[in-house]
């Protein structure tokens, strides 16, 4: 069996973000990037799977800006057998990625396409979706446990008031979500093993994908800080301030 992991290169989750001043975006400059964690979660299914023997090749995506090595560079570490970055400028919005992974897709032949159930920067949770309604495959998303059995694969779904478990034919797409596992460690033998792993550099030119934004970003702001709180000497005094406040 062969695997598909879209690994994304994001603002890492333990950065305060911030919006450009002129609330065009996220300001990224000199900030710290990483591997979106949902994916981090993908790249650790997919070398488990491997692990357990069910896997010949694990081969990991990322698209965007040349630095997005550096995201490949980490899903090699942990386990992926190869990489393709496909670069290009243009800020990729969900359906733009669901396209371009279609064409690698077509060209890659993978049983299996694991993405996260969301990238933390735009919070989008379609690209997945979007994915396989494109192939015309089946979905499981938000996974918490996957088992692939002969030709298919069980998925348990996180779904609204508890846990559904859905049996895909292969070729399918899925999904992760937070529980599924929990990623590895990155060990440094690892990462310089990693440095000689085969990667790929294409551009979205070449997969023929119209990747132009279809969503216009109006604003971007920042929420309003949280107002200090205050210390009442009794239930008397919280209460009359909540009256004057007009919250009771
Ligand atoms: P989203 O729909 O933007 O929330 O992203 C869901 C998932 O799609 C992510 O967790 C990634 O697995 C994948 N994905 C989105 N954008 C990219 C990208 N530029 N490169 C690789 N994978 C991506």
């Amino acid at each position: 069996m062969k695997i598909l992991v879209a690994v994304k290169r994001v603002v890492d989750y333990n950065v305060k973000v911030r919006a450009k001043a002129d609330g065009s975006g996220v300001d990224t400059a000199n900030v710290k990037m990483s591997m979106n964690p949902f994916d981090e979660i993908a790249v650790e299914e997919a070398v488990r799977l491997q692990e357990a023997g069910a896997v010949k090749e694990i081969v990991a995506v990322s698209l965007g800006v040349p630095a997005c090595q550096d995201t490949i560079r980490t899903a090699l570490a942990m386990g992926a057998d190869r990489g393709i970055l496909v670069e290009t400028d243009v800020e990729l919005q969900p359906l733009a990625v669901a396209k371009l992974l279609k064409a690698v897709v077509e060209k890659e032949q993978p049983n299996l396409v694991i993405l996260g159930k969301q990238a933390i920067d735009d919070d989008a949770n379609q690209t997945g979706q979007m994915l396989a309604a494109l192939l015309g495959w089946p979905q499981g998303a938000f996974a918490s446990k996957v088992a692939v059995g002969e030709g298919t694969v069980n998925v348990t779904r996180e779904i609204d008031g508890g846990l559904e478990t859905v049996a895909l034919k292969l070729p399918a797409v899925i999904t992760t979500d937070l529980r599924l596992n929990e990623p590895r460690f990155v060990k440094l033998p690892n990462i310089m093993k990693a440095k000689k792993k085969p990667l790929d550099e294409k551009t979205a030119a070449d997969y023929g994908v119209d990747v132009s934004p279809r969503l216009e970003i109006v604003k971007t702001e920042e929420p309003e800080s949280r107002k200090a709180g205050e210390i009442v000497g009794s239930v008397d005094e919280l209460v009359a301030k909540l009256k004057e406040a007009g919250a009771v």
